[in-house]
């Protein structure tokens, strides 16, 4: 499949791991917008926020019981944002679904 997503968690293209299950993994962003910049993507290829249903909300649900875990591993002990890009107004770029895991710094207030 060519989604880049999909090629990190294989394996195939390097990344840098900080979580791992049966349904889930995260990694580092590559371009990183805060001191810590994680991406929490399940394992299952789902194109975005726009594609869940109750077929395959679990893997989301295993995403969210994973960034507390993250957060813990990652120190964010003061709090942290997650954000998920969706379509073309949402400025999603890669169409593999995802949450940005932000945190390390008093983030913006501004939401957009
Ligand atoms: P989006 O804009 O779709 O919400 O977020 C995609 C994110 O993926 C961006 O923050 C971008 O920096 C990150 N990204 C794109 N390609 C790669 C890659 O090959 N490796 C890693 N680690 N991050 C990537
Ligand atoms: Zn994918």
């Amino acid at each position: 499949m060519d989604c880049i997503f999909c090629r990190i968690i294989s394996g195939e293209i390097p990344s840098t791991a900080v979580y791992s299950d049966e349904k889930v993994f995260a990694f580092r962003d590559i371009n990183p917008q805060a001191p810590v910049h994680v991406l929490v993507v399940p394992r299952e290829h789902i194109s975005s926020a726009d594609e869940i249903d109750g077929e395959n909300s679990n893997a989301v649900a295993a995403v969210f019981e994973a960034i507390p875990k993250i957060a813990a591993k990652e120190g964010l002990t003061n709090g942290y944002r997650v954000v998920n890009n969706c379509g073309e107004d949402g400025c999603q770029s890669v169409k593999h679904i995802h949450f940005h895991l932000l945190g390390g710094k008093k983030l913006s207030e501004k939401m957009d």
